[in-house]
């Protein structure tokens, strides 16, 4: 008898862990909050573990990916000098280059017609019943239905519901890194530099990177810490971000990133936090990417592992013959180590010196920069698990 799931969330993990489902033989729904798509997102990483889980989806292919052949990053000094270091995609894991929006582009086209969608649907109760889960779903225009299925997958992302629902209230498992990031697209390249470069200011805890991507223009993310995360989104991201990065030089390229900032359609101004849990299922709830292990975007790892996450999540459901206990714990059992061992976003590359020396906050490199900007609780975190 074919077995039905609920999937809550319509991101990279959800969609991957429906099509996954979908070829175990399962009927998944996916809820989704939106009244429609969320296409949007910058720049992000593609590790070959995301690879390989979108090659297993059939949806690699489909997938764009964006790493400009012969980028060179340029590290900004105060002075205004260009020192040559490695960038994002010089990492020793060699992680493709793209926008979110191409991940989620790809994974669309493999539910699009083959998956029951509900946009502006959320569960508001899911209770656990001899035979199944009932969940209650709430509707945009009001509406409200009692649902039974054989299996909750919370994709949810970071500030999840069925995590509250399930496990327990936010405080206990988010953990916040006190540090606050901004992403968007910028209008065009900075002023001197070619479309293929990469552009870094890394200074006392606070730094503005220029991704460079190929077919598109590139995508700005500043970064800082604060002892107030609350205190940040008072104002305008620009204007607080005007404020946190006045002393930065040079200058001219902070001020051209904010003038964009201004310009731009959309942006993601937010505060990090992992998360951090002892079990990522309980009975027949499961969760999967964000909601379960957000790594933060410092990581490098999140695309990958909601992709990962929810391609393992139906193959350990096929291999189990549908048991839903049993495939939840040998998929949590083979999906911990993994992230536990790949996810380290600081002092991975050994050719930086900070590697042996302790992280340095003018440091040029992604992973010893972004562990300047953030602390070392997220590696503590991963590794208590
Ligand atoms: C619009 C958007 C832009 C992003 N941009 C970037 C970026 O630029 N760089 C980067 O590194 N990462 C970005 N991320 C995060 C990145 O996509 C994730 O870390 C990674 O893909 C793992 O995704 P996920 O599927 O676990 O969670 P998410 O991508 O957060 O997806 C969760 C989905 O669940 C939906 N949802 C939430 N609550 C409910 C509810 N109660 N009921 C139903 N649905 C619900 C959300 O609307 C969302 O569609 C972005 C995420 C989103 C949603």
């Amino acid at each position: 008898m074919t077995q039905h799931a609920l999937i809550v969330g319509l991101g990279i993990a959800g969609m991957a862990s429906a099509m996954s489902l979908k070829k175990a033989g399962w009927e998944p729904v996916i809820v989704e909050r939106a009244p429609e798509r969320r296409t949007g997102g910058y720049f992000i990483g593609l590790q070959d573990a995301g690879k390989h889980a979108a090659e297993r989806l059939g949806v690699l292919p489909g997938i764009h990916i964006r790493t400009p052949e012969a980028s060179p990053n340029w590290h900004m000094t105060k002075d205004g000098r260009r020192v040559r270091v490695a960038g994002f995609a010089d990492q020793p894991t060699r992680p493709a280059t793209l926008l979110r929006g191409d991940i989620e582009e790809g994974l669309w086209n493999g539910v699009d017609g083959q998956v029951e969608i509900r946009f502006g649907t959320s569960p508001v109760a899911i209770v656990e019943r001899a035979d199944g889960v009932d969940v209650t779903l709430d509707t945009k225009d009001g509406s409200s239905t009692i649902e039974r299925f054989d299996l909750v997958i919370g994709a949810d992302g970071l500030r999840f519901t069925v995590r509250k629902l399930v496990f327990g209230p936010q405080e206990k498992f988010m953990h916040s890194l006190d540090a606050v990031i901004c992403a968007y697209q910028v209008e065009e390249q900075m002023e001197t530099f070619r479309q293929r470069d990469g552009v870094i200011l890394n200074q006392d805890k606070r730094s503005l990177w220029v991704f460079p991507l190929q077919d598109h223009t590139p995508t700005a993310f500043f970064a800082y810490r604060t002892k107030d995360v609350d205190a940040q989104f008072e104002r305008p991201a620009v204007e607080t971000l005007r404020d946190v990065f006045a002393d930065v030089e040079p200058h001219s390229i902070v001020e051209k990133a904010l003038e964009d900032l201004s310009n731009a359609p959309d942006y993601l101004f937010d505060s990090v936090h992992t998360v951090e849990m002892d079990r990522w299922h309980k009975g027949r709830v499961v969760l999967v990417g964000d909601s379960a292990w957000c790594l933060t975007l410092f990581s490098g790892m999140g695309a990958t592992a909601g992709l990962m996450g929810g391609q393992q999540l139906g193959e350990a459901l096929a291999a189990q013959n549908g048991n839903v206990p049993a495939a939840l714990k040998s998929w949590e059992g083979a999906c911990a180590p993994t992230l536990k061992n790949s996810a380290r976003p600081c002092g991975s590359n050994r050719r930086c010196s900070c590697h042996r020396t302790g992280f340095s906050s003018s440091c040029a490199d992604w992973s010893c920069a972004s562990a300047g900007v953030i602390s070392r609780s997220f590696q503590q975190c991963i590794s208590r698990r």
